[in-house]
């Protein structure tokens, strides 16, 4: 289309650390005070800005630096002076120009979709078909490791209709998961609950710590093991009741595949950070779900403008049917760096219909929050 022979002029990377309102553990580490991620802006001869977010956790996809880096000095000539209408051939050469750094490619991909989109005035998912959903239910998750605190943001998610929570579980000791999902279940019996584990169990303990929290029936048990113990998943999932999600045993298409044929779980949670863009996504969720897996729609430590591709991705495919976990931007966070609200309503996020991703951020807020 002419109206994408526009050529990109200047190419953008901030890294920023974003303040959080608590500490959260998980199996593979904490966060505490603030998450990183970097931000990627492509502007076009005619002033036309499209926006992407890498967003990093260095113990599960990779570090900032290494998104920082590879956008600023290793993506970079791929992308100037390119035009926009070859969003394909780019992100098909930065797929090989830099090994792993999936969250950078899936911010030049974000980037270069929103520009596309504002062009030919058009949402994102347009760009990927039919909108199978409209609004995705909202799953936020409990991993304060004061659960006092954690008992009066269940309170909040409940009143605002959130009706999705996914407890983190396997950093601290079984007893405190044990108790937390009494708590859950005694007093919150209007909640579905979802656990996951990120990896925080050893492999002996494996199996009977996750049949023991499979008895409170939640609706899948993700990871409960480390991402490369196939062997310790598939025995699991071989006598867990419950569905069994794998998380950061699979990345991409590519990994779906062997984590299938070798039956490690029933349900993976995809990722646009992981897999590397939007369309690795789809691929990777049709994949599973022509193997009869059910397909989560999980994301990193992000801001809004990180969770805008999953909600576009996840209103463009209909394989992904568990909801979603874009919660960061009104829950975590403690000021957002979107200009506008990111669209949470009654426990849903609203798929934008405006042109691109729908959103942009606040470039002061961005300086503001920027370490380099
Ligand atoms: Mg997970």
């Amino acid at each position: 289309m002419s109206e994408l022979l526009q050529k990109i002029t200047d190419v953008k990377v901030w890294h920023i650390r974003v303040p959080v309102v608590s500490t959260r553990s998980h199996g593979i580490g904490d966060i505490e005070g603030g998450f990183e991620v970097v931000l990627l802006r492509l502007t076009t001869e005619g002033g036309q800005e499209g926006w992407g977010e890498a967003a990093c956790w260095s113990v599960f996809t990779g570090s900032p630096e290494a998104s920082y880096y590879a956008l600023s000095r290793y993506l970079r000539p791929l992308i100037l002076g390119r035009m926009v209408s070859e969003r394909e051939r780019i992100i098909g050469t930065a797929l090989y120009a830099i090994a792993h750094a999936t969250e950078a490619k899936a911010a030049l991909e974000s980037a270069l979709l929103d520009l596309e989109g504002k062009i030919l005035n058009q949402p994102v998912w347009a760009l990927f078909g039919q909108k199978s959903q409209a609004r995705i239910p909202l799953s936020v998750s409990i991993a304060n490791p004061d659960f006092e605190e954690d008992k009066q943001l269940l309170q909040k998610i409940s009143a605002d209709g959130v009706r999705l929570i996914k407890l983190k579980t396997g950093f601290k000791s079984h007893q405190f998961d044990i108790m937390r999902c009494e708590y859950i279940r005694k007093y919150h019996p209007e909640l579905s609950l979802r656990v996951d584990f990120n990896q925080g169990l050893e492999a002996e303990e494996g199996v009977s710590r996750t049949l023991d929290l499979a008895t409170f029936e939640p609706d899948f048990i993700e990871q409960p093991v480390r991402a490369h113990d196939y062997e310790t998943m598939a025995k699991i999932n071989r006598q867990c009741p419950v569905l069994l999600l794998a998380d950061e045993s699979v990345f991409g298409p590519e990994d779906v595949k062997k984590a299938i044929s070798q039956n490690i779980a029933g349900g993976v949670s995809i990722k646009v950070m992981k897999s590397g863009g939007i369309k690795r996504a789809r691929k990777t969720a049709q994949i599973a779900a022509k193997a009869g897996w059910s397909c989560y729609g999980g994301d990193m430590h992000e801001t809004g403008l990180g969770h805008l591709p999953g909600v576009h991705l996840i209103a463009s495919c209909p394989e992904i049917t568990l909801g979603c976990e874009f919660y960061h931007a009104r829950y975590y966070v403690i000021e957002d760096i979107l200009s506008t609200k990111f669209p949470i309503d009654e426990g849903h996020v609203v798929v934008p219909d405006s042109p691109g991703l729908g959103f942009s951020p606040d470039i002061e807020k961005i300086d503001a929050l920027s370490l380099k």
